[in-house]
């Protein structure tokens, strides 16, 4: 393998994306140390690691318990940020709350050293909107990754206008290292590539089921058949869960709020969550 872009990885909270960006790290060859900020919470993250481990014996090609479970219990868990110090690339996945991630740029920004480059993974965020937190701007970006990692490897990169184009580049090798597919951004793009496509697509979806036009069957057997696509919105939005797509709809303009409004009575207010509650707009046995 060729050398390691940045061998010392930071992962910053160790949720639902945290956990998959420090496993992946890891089992890649990495040093990795993840921070979250209670005994609890890292008490919870090797619990996920160990999950982690079980999925990708049984859905990544060539993996083995044996290199599972060292990645498991291989990555350093803190609750002390003084390890930024000691870190090469820090990869922050710390609640969407602008307060939280600032307040963490902050910090790091006079415990790490000079030569460590800090990466957000904000859905929602602009680097924009934290880059002066920082104290880097040359050495700060967006490294987004989707929903299970070890399957949906897209990496979208996308700096400020103060990124270095050299930092950026290092980073596109990192991910390329780490088994992602990197998605280059030239310019800042609130939902990256894939949310610019995906949310309206889903929004449409839903006005045409919502409006009476058709039902959701129907929707996806079209999009299927039609295009190729193995799924349509409604598939889509079962996988995702519905009430991330009613919080964004609620924020939104007055059809948006309609499409909202439509979720919560039809569905939400009934328990039809999406997959993991065992039905959406579909019933699941599994
Ligand atoms: P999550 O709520 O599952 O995890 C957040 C973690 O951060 C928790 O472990 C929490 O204890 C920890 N935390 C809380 N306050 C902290 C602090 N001050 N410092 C450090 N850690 C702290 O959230 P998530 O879904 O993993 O999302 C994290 C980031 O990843 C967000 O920016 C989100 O936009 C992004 N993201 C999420 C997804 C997704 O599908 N969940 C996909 C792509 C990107």
């Amino acid at each position: 393998m060729t050398d390691k872009t940045f061998p010392k990885v930071t992962v910053l909270g160790t949720g639902v994306l945290g956990s998959q960006i420090a496993y992946q790290t890891k089992i890649r060859g990495f040093d990795v140390t993840a921070y979250d900020i209670n005994a609890e919470a890292l008490a919870k993250a090797r619990t996920r690691f160990v999950g982690l481990a079980k999925i990708y014996q049984q859905e990544v090609k060539g993996a083995d318990t044996a290199n599972t479970e060292a990645a498991a219990t291989g990555i350093q868990l803190t609750d002390d940020l003084a390890v930024a110090a000691d870190a090469d690339l820090i990869i922050e996945a710390v609640p969407e709350i602008l307060a939280v991630k600032r307040d963490i740029y902050t910090k790091l920004a006079t415990l790490a050293p000079e030569r460590t480059v800090f990466a957000t993974n904000s859905s929602t965020l602009l680097p924009s909107d934290l880059v002066d937190a920082t104290g880097r701007g040359d050495r700060f970006l967006a490294l987004h990754f989707a929903n299970r990692i070890w399957q949906f490897n897209t990496a979208e990169i996308m700096g400020t206008p103060q990124t270095d184009p050299k930092v950026f580049q290092r980073v596109v090798e990192f991910a390329k290292q780490i088994g992602m597919v990197p998605i280059e951004l030239h310019k800042e793009k609130a939902g990256y590539v894939l949310n610019s496509l995906l949310v309206p697509f889903l929004n449409s979806g839903m006005a045409l089921a919502a409006g009476g036009y058709a039902e959701p069957a129907a929707i996806d057997a079209t999009w299927r058949i039609a295009t190729g696509s193995p799924s349509g919105p409604f598939q889509i939005l079962d996988v995702v869960g519905l009430t991330t797509p009613y919080n964004i709809a609620k924020n939104g303009d007055a059809a948006h709020q309609k499409l909202a409004e439509w979720l919560k009575t039809n569905y939400i207010d009934k328990g039809k969550l999406g997959r993991a509650s065992g039905e959406g707009f579909y019933k699941y046995n599994d």
